[in-house]
């Protein structure tokens, strides 16, 4: 099922996301909802706030499509700048240095622990995503 897209200055995007306690099938059905309304909305990254639902998970479609629950980024290394948009701002696109390579730690949709390491765009958009669970949107990068 497609879900609606917040978009700035919609207040669930500044919020704090609570950690989510138990996945269960209703996490299981938003993630699996989330990956759908990313991949029409042209997106390779979609976070809980964005679909209105304050809580740590976020997808990505940089590759394959993937779930992260809960996560922690554990180790951040060298830089990369590249230029993001954001499916809750539509048109805006800023260039925002992040680390280039990373380790996350994250429950996938079967409540499973994984750890994976990402490079470049993933990484990129890992932390672009990571930063919506805290209420960060790409503007706040701008000088
Ligand atoms: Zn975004």
């Amino acid at each position: 099922m497609k879900l609606g897209i917040k978009k700035y200055p919609d207040p669930v995007l500044r919020e704090k996301c609570s950690k989510i306690k138990e996945v269960d099938q209703k996490i299981k059905d938003l993630a699996d909802n989330m990956i759908e309304t990313m991949q029409k909305a042209d997106g390779i990254g979609l976070a809980g706030p964005q679909v209105g639902v304050s809580k740590q998970i976020f997808v990505t479609g940089v590759d394959k499509p993937k779930v992260f629950i809960n996560p922690k980024i554990t180790k951040r290394i060298g830089s990369n700048v590249l230029e993001e948009g954001c499916l809750s701002l539509p048109g805006l696109q800023f260039r925002i240095e992040r680390a280039n390579k990373i380790k996350v730690e994250a429950l996938n949709k079967e409540g499973e622990k994984f750890e994976l390491e990402a490079e470049g765009l993933f990484a990129a958009c890992i932390q672009h995503e990571f930063d919506h669970l805290k209420g960060t949107l790409i503007i706040d990068y701008k000088d």
